[in-house]
């Protein structure tokens, strides 16, 4: 059976350890990977320390060529990794597609890095007297990411950490990790210096040994929210700079002004694509006033028109969930959500597909009369269940998703100007659409929600990328004119 090693100094390294690798789409063990633990994490803070002497004196224009040539790797072998995280995540090749696409804008923006790395300079802020600013790598930083998009998601961390100079350690999800690898030899085969990039595989053991290891400067995190706050705390406490973004319940709210076939078309993708199994994922729809009938009629008819099977058939829209565990979660929460008196206007249980009975497929399901008190809507389900709440007005629905501790995303689905601008202004989320489903930021915005979708106060990628892994100077210069009088006041120095 395929073994997936750790990436090391240019190298694959076995694990002493190893976990299994399921196949969602059939339950099967496909192969096994490494599980890292101190050494592992030690032997690839050796080798990125060392890269970083040099990587971090290499020149700008060095640095982006890589990137363009990484860029253009990744287009040419979209197709295959695109199969890669299909198989081990379970998600249909034109959504992984979609998340390599996506991956891919921010290699772009670190491209560009010559412009977005611009100091300023000013000129005679006393007389004879200049200040500019500039901006240094850190060192070894870190990113340690979910099952949920392999690819994505280191995307958003290593592209700008490595194109400022930074060297990078990467601990992917356990559940779908060969992604890593693959990106890995991208990368060597795109000039990038060996122990630049590295990857050590693993859960929890791994993790610590990132989080407490003084040789690493920053720590990138993305995952469920109880871990984002354990990484935060562990790494800050440890003396390190964190990014931590966490899970979230996506709202999305549906005026009665709003064309509803467009609407719940948009809500059907946003909830069930890639099995629900997204951080933008719309788990909530809050049906406003006489929207709600007619909304939830269309809902349930283009619920049961959605296509479940494995995800490299043709014509599937959504696969099976991650893990056996997942499902049983998440069919489960629907029983309960039955039970605590919401209405099962479609239920995704106990789905078989043919020739893949024991993969991990629940189908789509869509709960009406949710209120909040209800586990439906209190957890975060990640599954292909869409939860309708009703309430009588915008403003009602603008204090519903004020209240819910996550502020991921949201979207609202109106033909109102007006309606538009009171909800980006009032809404207490990072990420807003207003009719588009899931609006995650072009490469060169941030990314990045409110309250425990994001712990700390750094989104990822774009500017706060560029911030987060580089740290300022600022240099104040006097050239002074020959045999110019040397006297020096001893109050403190004021410009005039
Ligand atoms: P997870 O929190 O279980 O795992 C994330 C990472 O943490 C993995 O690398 C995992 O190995 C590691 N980890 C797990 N348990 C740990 C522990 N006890 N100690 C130390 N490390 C541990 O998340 P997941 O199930 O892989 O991914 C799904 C979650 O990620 C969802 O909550 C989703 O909302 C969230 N997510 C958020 C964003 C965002 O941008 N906010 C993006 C994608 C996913």
């Amino acid at each position: 059976m395929k073994t997936i090693p750790h990436w090391i100094n240019g190298a694959p390294v076995p694990g002493a350890e190893t976990a299994p690798v399921f196949d969602p789409a059939t339950g099967a063990e496909q192969a096994r990977v490494a599980l890292g633990g101190p050494a592992d994490v030690d032997a690839a803070v050796t080798a990125a320390q060392h890269a970083f002497e040099t990587w971090s004196e290499s020149s700008l224009t060095q640095r982006t060529q890589v990137m363009f040539a990484f860029r253009q790797l990744l287009v040419e072998h979209e197709e295959e990794l695109a199969r890669i995280i299909s198989a081990e995540h379970g998600k249909t090749v034109d959504d992984a597609r979609g998340e390599i696409t996506r991956g891919r804008e921010v290699v772009e923006f670190a491209c560009g890095l010559g412009d977005v790395l611009k100091g300023s300079f000013s000129d005679q802020v006393s007389r004879g007297i200049d200040v500019h600013n500039f901006r240094q790598p850190l060192g070894v930083v870190a990113g340690i990411t979910p099952f949920n998009f392999p690819a994505m998601v280191p995307l958003w961390m290593h592209p700008i950490a490595i194109a400022t100079g930074n060297t990078f350690i990467l601990k992917p999800s356990e559940r779908d990790p060969s992604a890593a690898d693959f990106v890995a030899g991208l990368y060597q085969r795109a000039g990038l210096p060996d122990g630049v990039f590295n990857v050590v595989h693993g859960g929890k053991a791994a993790v610590d040994a990132l989080l407490t290891h003084p040789g690493v400067e920053a720590v990138s995190f993305v995952g469920s929210t109880p871990i984002a706050k354990y990484v935060h705390q562990q790494a800050t406490a440890h003396g390190k700079r964190v990014q931590a973004l966490g899970g979230a319940k996506n709202h999305a709210v549906v005026l009665p002004d709003a064309d509803l076939e467009f609407a719940a078309n948009h809500i059907t993708a946003g909830a069930y694509g890639s099995a629900g199994e997204r951080c933008m994922a719309l788990s909530v729809a809050i049906a406003v006033g006489e929207a709600a009938d007619a909304l939830v009629e269309i809902l349930r008819r283009k619920a049961h028109e959605v296509e479940v099977g494995p995800g490299d058939r043709p014509g599937t829209d959504m696969g099976p969930l991650i893990t056996e565990a997942a499902r049983e979660r998440v069919e489960t929460a629907v029983g309960t959500a039955a039970a605590q008196g919401a209405t099962v206007v479609v239920d995704g249980r106990g789905l078989k597909i043919d020739g893949h009975e024991n993969g991990f497929f629940t189908g789509p399901s869509l709960l009406d009369h949710v209120t909040t008190e209800m586990e439906a809507y209190r957890e975060e389900l990640f599954g292909p269940v869409l939860a309708i709440v009703r309430v009588d007005t915008l403003d009602e629905a603008i204090d519903l998703i004020n209240a819910n501790p996550y502020g991921n995303g949201t979207a609202l689905f109106t033909a109102s100007g007006e309606a538009a601008r009171r909800f980006q202004r009032r809404v207490r989320v990072g990420m807003i659409g207003v009719n588009v489903p899931v609006p995650v930021p072009m490469s060169y915005y941030s990314f990045g929600g409110w309250k425990d979708s994001l712990i700390g106060d750094h989104p990822i990628h774009g500017p706060e990328g560029i911030r987060f892994y580089t740290r300022p100077k600022v240099v104040t210069t006097r050239w002074p004119q020959p045999k110019q009088q040397a006297t020096a006041g001893f109050d403190f120095p004021t410009s005039h």
